[in-house]
């Protein structure tokens, strides 16, 4: 395994003491040797960054611990829950070469972040590097106490822990949503959908919540194909993912079913909800204007809504949502099935 780990000191720490005891080390290695189990056994990166910091505070009586994941775009953070984040945030910007605050993202995001801010003295700040063929972090630590040699071979020796950890999870993790996720839109894939499903329904009836789902189905896309080309379709396909995931709730589901036929699991919704919101995404559709090579595209969709019913299954909720997407194409597309019956208050006022 080829990894790297190198300790760098804002400024010269003559911190190294010749005289550190036997006893002590031997303690720190017991300890050692029982945290880099635990870290091997975590099955999150944050679950590993966690134990990382309990692990230093316990061997090394840390003060400030930040530890910076690189990412394809920007860059994961986590942050000692002190917060530190006014006094480190600049620095990791400048470290890894971004300019916007927004490429942070924050693991431990805690409420109140803004209000622990603490001022530090950052002169003594260290930070060490590791490097792994999938994975580049550091490590950043303001320590308390002198820094006596053995603490740099404590360091690097939970840093080789983690690395490999990380590095295994970083791993699982991105062939977990390679396997999930559809790479021309984002959006989840169908078998990933019925995962999701399956676990909401049952969290739907254990917790007597209202689910629906619904689907809809581009209106006559081969024709879009066909007059402007595949990849004119492919543009469309994911704008308008992006658009409906965009008008969703987070907490709202969205997977590509097939070709160009979309479906969401929308928890905690009534079928009454669920029209409602399918039928604003129609409009939002058919309102798009989508530029490709110069020209202005648009489409339309067709929606069909299903709400889950005591002792329904999968297949079912699924099939009714289809059935109601099939009657939006027979009664001219550009619709949601079933549809909303709006009550005028003055023809209600007359009868
Ligand atoms: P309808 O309104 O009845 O749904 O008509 P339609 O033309 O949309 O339906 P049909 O099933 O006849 O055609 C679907 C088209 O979607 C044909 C297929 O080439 C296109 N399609 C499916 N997947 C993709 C894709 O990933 N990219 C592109 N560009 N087109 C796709
Ligand atoms: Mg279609
Ligand atoms: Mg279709």
């Amino acid at each position: 395994m080829n990894q790297t780990f190198k300790k760098f000191s804002r400024r010269f720490l003559a911190l190294f003491s010749v005289a550190f005891q036997e006893a002590a080390l031997q303690a720190d290695h017991a300890r050692l040797s029982r945290h880099i189990v635990a870290l091997n056994k975590k099955t999150s990166s944050t679950d590993i960054i966690n134990e990382l910091s309990v692990c230093l505070k316990n061997i090394l009586n840390y003060r400030l611990f930040a530890f910076v994941v690189k990412k394809e775009a920007g860059v994961d953070v986590w942050l000692d829950p002190d917060m530190y984040k006014t006094a480190l945030e600049h620095i990791i910007l400048q470290d890894f070469h971004l300019e916007n605050p927004a490429d942070l993202t924050y693991l431990n995001n805690n409420a109140g972040l803004n209000s622990l801010q603490k001022s530090v003295d950052l002169d003594n700040l260290v930070y060490y590097e590791l490097s792994e063929e999938n994975c580049y972090a550091r490590l950043y630590m303001l320590p308390e106490k002198p820094v006596y040699a053995f603490h740099d071979e404590v360091v690097t020796l939970i840093l080789q822990g983690c690395a490999t950890a990380l590095s295994k999870q970083l791993k699982m993790e991105n062939l977990r949503s390679a396997a999930a996720i559809d790479p021309l839109t984002g959006c989840y894939n169908r078998r990933e959908f019925e995962t999701q499903l399956s676990r909401h329904m049952a969290s739907a009836t254990r917790h007597q919540n209202n689910l629906s789902l619904f689907m809809f189905d581009l209106d006559h896309f081969k024709q879009i194909n066909d007059t402007y080309g595949h990849q004119a379709g492919d543009l469309i396909l994911k704008k308008i993912a992006f658009l409906v995931k965009d008008n969703m709730r987070q907490g709202d589901i969205l997977a590509r079913y097939g070709g160009e036929e979309f479906i969401a699991i929308l928890p905690e919704t009534g079928r009454h909800k669920a029209m409602e919101l399918a039928d604003r995404l129609r409009t939002k559709i058919a309102a798009a204007e989508i530029l490709y090579n110069g020209t202005i595209l648009k489409v339309t969709a067709s929606f069909g809504v299903s709400e889950l019913i005591p002792g329904m299954d999968m297949r079912r909720l699924i099939e009714d949502a289809d059935t109601m997407l099939y009657k939006a194409k027979r009664n001219g597309r550009n619709t949601v099935m079933p549809g909303l019956i709006k009550v005028c208050p003055d023809a209600a006022a007359t009868v």
